[in-house]
């Protein structure tokens, strides 16, 4: 038996949830899809794609993934566009414009596209369709957070999407009255058996943090997150110094650095700056997916402070661990944190009210299990791989 296969979801999903999406895979058997991404690591994409390209395979499509070989300079100016694609104003330079395609028109020239149906993952890869010999659907599959681009970002991308044959967002708040363009939503997911994921004793956990000298002496508070403006570092140190000074706790904020995220290092010394005066604070770059997980699990409360966010699987990957999680009510985290019920949600900046729901956490154990455990069954039922599998294969056979 495939130690990827889909019968290893069994116990989470059930047996009719497995049929239906061994059905859903019937009619697409041998089908070739390739998926283009921009990087292996590092974020979001990369972790579904790790876990969803196997399970296609397993289930009979002939499923391939190629990167996009970019440079840092294609990087900076892709992060500009993300940036402006999430609302903030920025200008293009033609010769940024001239990079962007230049480097799009090489990898469309030396990428191999013999497949039924390309699926292309963020703006990184957009403009290949232009200079790809197109013979399939390509559909474009947008994981940040559209709900209100720079006017100038839009004018720019809109172009490129008309090429495309179909598009897939996380939420319907994504969803674009000008784009003429059958839009699918399909939120992302998290995969139970990642290294991200996967149980680990409380043992396990303990070593995890030992390794990396961070004592399980008081509440942990905790963000995993790329250091990206976006998602508001300095606003989560803001909220641990005014925490600190009801409930004594620490924090730790990890985030490694993504090859297509030029910003990072910027970001983590603006960070790191702040930081200087705050006892308790641990600031951790490496990349450690079972770091990533012993965190979540030994957390009292995780936060995503996003003032923009596409999903934010890390919502997901801390409610699956039953931690109780204080957000922000942007982008795609409402459909993870039901507020009250699996979690609290604030305004972005609303630093006192975030507070607020921290220490009221920390205060009261029976209402953070409460709420972890709430949180824990949502993510089962709504946002594990096998789901978001089947929403592709859906979306595939309207394609072909
Ligand atoms: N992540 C990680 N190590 C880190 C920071 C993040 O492995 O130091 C993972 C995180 O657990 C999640 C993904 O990277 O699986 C980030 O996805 P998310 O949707 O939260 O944000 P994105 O980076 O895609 O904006």
């Amino acid at each position: 038996m495939s130690e990827r296969g889909i019968e290893r979801y069994l116990p989470l999903i059930g047996e009719e949830r497995v049929a239906e999406i061994v059905g859903a895979a019937r009619p697409l058997l041998g089908l070739r899809v390739l998926h283009i991404s921009s990087t292996f690591h590092g974020g979001g994409v990369a972790g579904m794609l790790r876990s969803l390209v196997p399970l296609m395979n397993d289930l009979g499509l002939d499923a391939d993934w190629s990167l996009l070989y970019g440079t840092p300079k294609l990087f900076r100016i892709t992060k500009g566009l993300h940036n402006a694609l999430q609302g903030e104003e920025g200008e293009f330079r033609e010769e940024d414009i001239r990079v962007y395609h230049e480097i799009n028109e090489f990898f469309a020239c030396f990428t191999p596209l013999f497949h039924d149906v390309v699926v292309v993952h963020d703006p990184q890869p957009l403009p290949m369709i232009r200079y790809a010999e197109k013979d399939c659907p390509w559909i474009w599959r947008c994981h940040i957070d559209l709900s209100s681009p720079a006017p100038g970002a839009w004018e720019l991308v809109k172009p490129l999407l008309l090429r495309y044959d179909a598009g897939v967002i996380s939420s319907e708040r994504f969803r674009k009255s000008d784009l003429p363009l059958p839009t699918h939503i399909v939120p992302p997911a998290i995969d139970p058996f990642s290294p991200i994921n996967r149980e680990l004793t409380e043992e396990e956990t303990a070593a995890k943090l030992a390794q990396y000298e961070i004592p399980q002496d008081k509440p942990l508070l905790l963000q995993v997150s790329r250091f990206d403006k976006w998602k508001d570092p300095l606003g989560v140190l803001q909220v641990f110094h005014l925490v600190k000074q009801e409930v004594d706790c620490r924090l730790v904020m990890l985030g490694n650095m993504a090859a297509d995220d030029p910003e990072g290092p910027e970001i983590f010394g603006q960070v790191q700056a702040q930081a200087g005066e705050l006892p308790d604070v641990h600031l951790v770059t490496v990349t450690d997916e079972y770091l990533v997980n012993a965190l979540q699990r030994a957390a009292t409360v995780v936060l995503q402070l996003s003032t923009r966010e596409g999903f934010g699987l890390t919502v997901s990957e801390a409610l699956w661990k039953g931690t109780p999680v204080v957000a922000t009510e942007v982008g795609g985290i409402p459909l993870q944190v039901v507020d009250g019920e699996t979690g609290f949600l604030t305004r972005p900046r609303d630093y006192e009210a975030m507070t607020e729901r921290v220490v009221e956490l920390l205060e009261d154990r029976e209402l953070a299990a409460r709420l972890g455990k709430a949180g824990r069954e949502h993510v089962r039922r709504n946002f594990l791989i096998p789901r978001l599998l089947l929403d592709w294969l859906r979306v595939l056979a309207e394609m072909v």
